[in-house]
């Protein structure tokens, strides 16, 4: 177990993950993979911290977005287009999730986060995407009553909020202003996400 040319980096990345640095902890997991990339241990490492921080990026990308709606001032209701560091941060958490599906393919929480991600960042033109990606769980674990619920989901357009995944009781700004003072949108908790779409 990790005892061979990789061993110094996986134990420098086990110890950053203990100290809470993790930037580090991803920078020599990947050394220690790219040294011995059939280790188990190490491979493990790796696959739990991209994960994680595909998972942390993926929301990240979502809160950015909401204020990005807030600064623009975008209109109820008005064609909505994400900008370029909305959309980079989109990417880099698809990134991460491939960064662990190019280790292991079949890796179910990277193929459910990564459809749930492409969800999130442009259904209308990424959802036969993000259903091939269900579609393969779902064949790989006919058991799996989960994963058929979502393909549901994702397969279906939203009424509640014309399928744009935003919260239309506040138009995806996560708060309302009622009477002049403005406060957090009750229905979605100040998400600013729909909850019947979005939530997956
Ligand atoms: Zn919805
Ligand atoms: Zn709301």
């Amino acid at each position: 177990m990790a005892d061979g040319t990789g061993r110094e980096a996986y134990e420098r990345a086990r110890k950053a993950v203990d100290t809470g640095r993790f930037e580090d902890a991803i920078a020599a997991s990947e050394e220690a993979h790219r040294l011995e990339p059939e280790d188990g241990p190490i491979r493990e490492l790796y696959v739990g911290l991209h994960l994680a921080r595909g998972v942390r990026l993926s929301a990240a990308a979502r809160d950015l977005r909401r204020q990005a709606i807030v600064e623009r001032n975008i209109p109820v209701g008005e064609e909505f287009q994400d900008t370029d560091t909305v959309k980079a941060a989109f990417q880099r958490a698809l990134d991460a999730f491939d960064a662990v599906l190019a280790v292991e393919p079949d890796n179910e929480k990277a193929l459910t986060m990564k459809a749930s991600t492409l969800h999130r960042f442009d259904r209308a033109g990424r959802r036969e995407e993000a259903l091939g990606l269900l579609r393969k769980i779902s064949d790989a674990h006919p058991e799996n009553r989960q994963v058929r619920l979502v393909i549901k989901k994702v397969e279906r357009r939203c009424e509640e909020c014309s399928d744009s995944g935003f919260c239309p009781h506040c138009a995806g700004r996560g708060t309302r202003t009622v009477l002049r003072i403005k406060g957090k949108c009750e229905r979605c908790w100040g998400q600013g996400i729909c909850l019947k779409c979005g939530l997956l």
